[in-house]
């Protein structure tokens, strides 16, 4: 890494809200092996945070970093990853997170790539961070306001072109299952919200008017424009009804002129909301299925989980599950203080809700996290669990019975890997389309080959009847998504892994490269780029270790994958995948073989150079890496 630090700013905050000691630390000594966002977060984490660390230690971190790509121009750069040891795991552990929208570029504006925050301050307070100036201020008077009542009242002080983070009452009173939300409504889960809360930090203010140097600008112009065209796909929106709620426009994150699926919506009596994926969708399946329930309640859910900072991916977890307790009978009105029967009206989720943050009765239990229902209710709770509810923001989403490719990436890590599953995703979404009418999407079956040959790194990796070639499919997945996480890119843009709008319709892994080099001036190519991921991974396998991940009990994705066939899914109705011809096969009742998943494992941690056995990290690869301090 040369000392020109194009595209970095340099420098990283560090408070301490105990002492108010401010510290400034040197990005270049963190990006010539870690990049810059979940890179660069992950070492400090694993510098800093003890095994042993408590969520609500003092000595816990919060860890906010940008990356060198963001607020230079790149498309869909804006955003930012959330280190830090996680209440909502159970047990606590190592977790990451990432948001978007415009406090990350505007926090590289102010001249800083990252903010570490550590120690627990004796009374609510903010902190107001414009360019150099850096202020712990009293929070007070904000302490006890959701989101919404915060946000007018930062911006009648500070104008709306300042940008904050902040927790709502969940956050407030630690619960496990608060989020942190910014000002243009992202939210990063992992119960950062409630560790923010236990050092008393209600927000982060920040405002910058600098920019970070870009090596080769009219470069990036090309560049971008090129991106933009690759990436176009004209009118892909989420599937809602459209009687309920109109799309009216894109909410794009700074800087970003791609399409997404981020947009701007209108309920039936006016109200504007933005959403984006499960947030959108959280309600919906109980209150458009309620009679005579107002449309806009589903809407009105989110924006009450926004309000409190509740994560929506686990209320959602918590509303199946209460209605499995209910059909069961473990669970009744009088033990709740809930009416079940009202389920999927506003009365009920706002009540649900309010119970959780408040700590109230019931929520009490709630409050303390999903996965850790079991300490007030005894362990038969966990009988009415979704099956899949092993970690931080869990669904059936992209199931790994359902798509084999995504199996080993559900094992690695200790949260959704829904950046990893968006690859996969993305791919077979536009083939779907492709499957139901040529017209919606070029992708079809013989580009969806290419583009998975190419990006993938197996001549079989797009048959996804068969395991041959995925676990060089995970490898690469993995690579490239941890330099995406730490560059820092956003997951509903990249990889451009194929295009609408080309002649061959194939898209390129090598941009994410291109865009690095030109930015830094730092020249890399796509393998190169791609070893800083594999570094990431290790040190991320590495921590895990630490902190009591057994390989032989935890390297597996949710049990029911091996025992229950797939029989529907939302996303995927017929339950087709591309098999081993052009047609598709069906993939109907489905199931993952535990055989040859444990053989794909195997091969997967001889591509690692771990033990094939233990699945632990060699000394050799380790010294490869360039990471000496791991090795013991
Ligand atoms: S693709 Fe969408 S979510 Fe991603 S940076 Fe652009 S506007 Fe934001």
């Amino acid at each position: 890494m040369t000392k020109k630090m194009a595209g970095w700013c340099g420098k990283i905050l560090e408070i301490n809200l105990g002492n108010r000691k401010i510290k400034t630390l040197e990005t270049k000594v963190y990006a010539s092996r870690f990049l810059g966002g979940r890179g660069i977060a992950t070492k400090i984490y694993a510098d800093k945070i003890k095994p042993s660390t408590k969520a609500f230690d003092p000595e816990n971190c919060l860890i906010f970093m940008t990356g060198p790509l963001g607020a230079t121009g790149v498309q869909g750069a804006s955003r930012m990853s959330v280190v830090s040891k996680s209440p909502m795991l159970n047990p606590e552990g190592f977790c990451y997170g990432n948001l978007g929208g415009f406090f990350p570029p505007f926090l590289k504006k102010a001249g800083w790539d990252g903010l570490i925050i550590t120690g627990v301050s004796d009374h609510p307070c903010f902190l107001k961070i414009n360019n150099d100036s850096i202020e712990i201020l009293s929070a007070d008077d904000l302490w006890g306001h959701g989101f919404y009542r915060l946000k007018k009242i930062f911006e009648n002080r500070y104008g709306k072109n300042n940008y904050f983070l902040t927790t709502g009452i969940a956050g407030e009173n630690k619960c496990r299952n608060a989020t942190i939300n910014s000002n243009n409504e992202g939210s990063v889960t992992g119960g950062f919200g409630a560790v923010m809360g236990s050092k008393k930090l209600k927000a982060i203010v920040v405002n910058g008017d600098s920019s970070p140097q870009v090596a080769y600008p009219e470069k990036l112009k090309k560049l971008n424009q090129l991106t933009i065209k690759m990436s176009h796909r004209g009118t892909l929106r989420m599937p809602v009804p459209k009687q309920f709620i109109k799309y009216t426009g894109k909410a794009s994150c700074y800087q970003c002129a791609f399409d997404c699926i981020r947009g701007k919506f209108k309920t039936s009596s006016g109200q504007e909301v933005i959403r984006k994926c499960q947030s959108l969708v959280m309600y919906m399946p109980w209150a458009y299925t309620r009679p005579n329930e107002p449309a806009d309640t589903a809407v009105e859910a989110t924006y009450l989980c926004n309000d409190y900072s509740l994560c929506s991916m686990e209320v959602m977890n918590i509303l199946v599950w209460l209605q499995n307790c209910y059909r069961s009978g473990f669970l009744n009105d009088d033990k709740t203080g809930l009416e079940i029967k009202k389920i999927g009206s506003y009365d009920f989720i706002s009540k649900l809700l309010s119970q959780i943050a408040n700590r109230q009765g019931f929520g009490e239990a709630l409050a303390e996290g999903l996965l850790r229902v079991d300490l007030f209710l005894g362990k038969e709770a966990k009988n009415y669990f979704n099956e899949n509810m092993l970690s931080v923001g869990m669904t059936d989403a992209y199931a790994p019975r359902l798509y084999n490719i995504n199996a080993l990436l559900y094992a690695l890590e200790p949260r959704q890997p829904i950046a990893m599953l968006h690859e996969v995703s993305y791919l077979i979404a536009h083939w779907l389309l492709n499957q139901i009418n040529p017209k919606l999407s070029p992708t079809s079956s013989e580009i969806f080959r290419k583009a998975a040959t190419l990006f993938w790194g197996h001549d079989k990796a797009w048959d996804l009847t068969s395991y041959e070639g995925k676990a060089m499919a995970t490898k690469k997945i993995q690579d490239r998504t941890y330099v995406k996480d730490s560059l820092v890119l956003c997951d509903s843009a990249w990889p451009i892994m194929d295009s609408f709008n080309t002649s061959n319709h194939v898209g390129d892994p090598t941009l994410e490269s291109q865009l690095f080099s030109t930015v830094t001036g730092l020249k890399n190519n796509e393998e190169e780029l791609n070893l800083y991921g594999e570094r990431i991974f290790n040190l991320q396998r590495s921590i895990l270790l630490k902190e009591g991940w057994n390989p032989k009990e935890d390297d597996f994705p949710a049990e029911y994958n091996f025992q229950k066939p797939v029989t529907s899914d939302l996303f995927n109705p017929q339950l087709i995948v591309p098999g081993p011809t052009e047609e598709p096969v069906s993939i109907k009742n489905f199931f993952l073989s535990k055989e040859k998943f444990t053989t794909m494992q195997q091969e997967f941690y001889q591509l690692r150079g771990w033990d094939p056995e233990t699945g632990l990290q060699k000394k050799e690869t380790l010294e490869k890496l360039d990471l000496p301090e791991l090795i013991k």
